[in-house]
């Protein structure tokens, strides 16, 4: 049976690992030491890392890992530098994992130039993907490198993948990012009742992830730039109304970062 499991790492990072009691793969290990308890404690063989982009809290682990596994493909963008990348990547390619898995690569720039995200269909969990620190349970990754175009479309790329495509993202930001989500929509009731199941499963040191896009068109605010309660709320931050759709993100983005 296939198990996905977020690997706490740091303080809010999720390390994900695919497993079936006998191989893994791991998504983004910034540490090894909690990457490593996970495996010895299931007698697990690590046969691959998939990397979303160059961040030190996702890569730090890599070295460590391979010393343990050498020989395993390291999979990541073609354009960041990623340590011990074996296979570089770019827009389309495939990664073939272990139990029929395939999963396609998108090029999402915004949080940094190069990221990217893994989507693998119909897989035996369903629709996955991993996409890094570019798309958060209420949220999305900040600007450090590309412009708010770019992240835009990087999301609406995201955003036409199935509705029930679980969202395995690098960090637990929901509680903060809901926060934000209500102050944009104070009367989104599907917001009232993601912080309500979010606050129930934090409550119990459990993950919110993953989340599902359906659920993220509905409470994310990120993903809400045309609605009109989001371009009202907007109008009144900002004292008049976004140009166009890449003017609310940007306007967005800048609130949150200052929230
Ligand atoms: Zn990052
Ligand atoms: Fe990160």
């Amino acid at each position: 049976m296939l198990t996905l499991h977020p690997i706490p790492a740091f303080t809010d990072n999720y390390i994900w690992c695919l497993h079936d009691n006998q191989s893994a793969y791991v998504v983004d290990p910034g540490q090894a030491d909690p990457v490593l308890d996970y495996l010895h404690d299931r007698s697990l063989a690590l046969k691959g890392i998939l990397i979303t982009h160059h961040h030190w809290d996702h890569v730090s682990g890599i070295d460590a890992l391979m010393e343990e596994y050498p020989g395993i493909p390291v999979w990541g963008p073609a354009n960041e530098t990623i340590p011990g990348r074996t296979q570089s990547l770019t827009e389309g390619d495939l990664v073939t994992l272990n139990w029929d898995i395939q999963l396609q690569v998108f090029e999402v720039p915004g949080h940094t130039l190069g990221h990217i995200a893994y989507y693998g269909a119909d897989t035996p969990l369903g629709n996955l993907l991993f996409c890094g620190d570019t798309l958060f349970s209420s949220g999305c990754g900040r600007l450090f490198e590309g412009t708010p175009e770019q992240m835009h479309r990087s999301l609406q790329k995201l955003t036409v993948l199935p509705p029930d495509t679980k969202v395995c993202c690098t960090h637990e930001y929901t509680t903060s990012n809901l926060a934000f989500a209500q102050a944009v929509e104070p009367y989104n009731q599907d917001i009232q009742e993601r912080v309500s199941a979010v606050s129930a499963l934090r409550g119990r040191n459990l993950p919110s992830l993953p989340s599902t896009l359906d659920l993220e068109l509905k409470v994310n605010p990120f993903l809400r730039v045309t609605e009109s309660t989001v371009l009202e709320s907007l109008r009144e931050k900002c004292g008049q109304r976004p140009a166009n759709e890449v003017d609310s993100f940007a306007k967005l983005r800048e609130w949150k970062d200052s929230f």
